[in-house]
């Protein structure tokens, strides 16, 4: 991993520099770029004209790691109401969460409970509830509470990272449920004991992950989502997926809101199913600066701001 990289997420981590730079006014005129506003309202505007050019998405409320069950019950209640908007404006709209945003850290059960209520909510609404993937100490809550939902509600779908060296063994272990799979590089300062941290092996263990679900795909077992802005990576999955047999829409490609629009665009109009992921929220700091690592030019669109 580069020294930029390993800085900027040393720096997402940062309260003081939160503190900081999220009043700035210049900070806050770059994150734009990457978030159409922080309430609710500016998201759903944007789903609805991604709707318009026949792009669908997925909404999240950033935020991470609350420290009273008040927060969880407050983040909870929220997406609730997300999703009651969704069923009310027949958007082709999906919610994703990050279990320390619902108080993981503070009670797995009633992080369980909780997730229980969305995914039926979600059921409700003819949505779909994805599960984030937080820092490496997460993951095995994560899935542990994604096996537990997932057998009770099937619209629900959790995010692996490539990254990680465990990954292909939980995705094994994950196949007998018949998941919904988000396949994606990984955006945390992970250590080489947990993580690859060479690009390149990141990019050889995303093939082989994603490699692995077409095939699971082509029989109807899976649904794998590839969460990735990499038009070359893409470009080969699309062409296994047709070799597989995999229908159209036997698989999706999700990209983040203001990364490679014309791209998302030009995918679907290829017959892809393109979903965009917003966000908005007003906890957007640690969130946009894991974007900024992802390609520290951007760095510059911030610099560029301050004149
Ligand atoms: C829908 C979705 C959901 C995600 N969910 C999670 C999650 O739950 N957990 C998690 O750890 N990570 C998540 N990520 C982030 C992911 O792990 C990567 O950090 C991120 O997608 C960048 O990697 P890449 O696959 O786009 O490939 P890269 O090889 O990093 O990038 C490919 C190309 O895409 C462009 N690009 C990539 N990132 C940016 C950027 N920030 N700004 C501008 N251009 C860019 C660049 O042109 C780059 O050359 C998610 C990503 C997406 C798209």
């Amino acid at each position: 991993m580069s020294l930029s990289r390993r800085l900027l997420l040393g720096a997402s981590r940062s309260t003081w520099l939160a503190r900081q730079l999220s009043q700035r006014a210049f900070f806050r005129r770059a994150v734009r770029r990457f978030m159409p506003g922080e309430d609710l309202g500016a998201a759903l505007a944007a789903v609805s004209d991604l709707a318009r050019e026949g792009i669908g998405s997925v909404l999240t409320q950033l935020g991470e790691q609350v420290t009273s069950r008040d927060e969880a019950a407050g983040v909870r209640d929220h997406y609730l109401r997300v999703l009651e908007e969704i069923r009310r404006r027949q958007l082709p709209t999906e919610i994703s969460v990050k279990l320390t945003h619902l108080g993981l850290d503070l009670s797995p059960k009633a992080c369980l409970h909780d997730l229980l209520a969305l995914a039926a909510r979600a059921a409700a609404a003819g949505a779909f509830l994805w599960i984030d993937m937080e820092e490496s100490r997460y993951v095995d809550a994560t899935l542990d509470l994604y096996r537990a939902v997932r057998s009770e509600h099937a619209r629900v779908g959790v995010c692996l990272q490539a990254y990680l060296h465990r990954t292909f063994t939980d995705l094994d272990r994950l196949l007998p449920l018949g998941p919904a799979i988000r396949v994606v590089k990984g955006a945390y300062n992970e250590p080489p004991t947990v993580a690859f941290p060479k690009k390149r092996d990141v990019d050889a263990a995303y093939v082989a992950l994603a490699e692995r679900l077409l095939k699971e795909a082509a029989r109807a077992r899976a649904l794998p989502v590839f969460g990735t802005h990499d038009l070359r990576l893409i470009g080969h999955l699309r062409e296994r997926a047709r070799a597989l047999g995999v229908p159209r829409d036997g698989y999706e490609v999700h990209m983040l809101y203001g990364i490679r629009s014309a791209d998302q665009r030009a995918l679907a109009a290829d017959g892809c199913v393109v979903r965009v992921l917003v966000s908005y929220g007003t906890h957007w700091f640690p969130w946009y600066v894991r974007r900024l690592a992802e390609r520290p030019a951007n760095v510059w669109f911030v610099l560029r701001n301050l004149v």
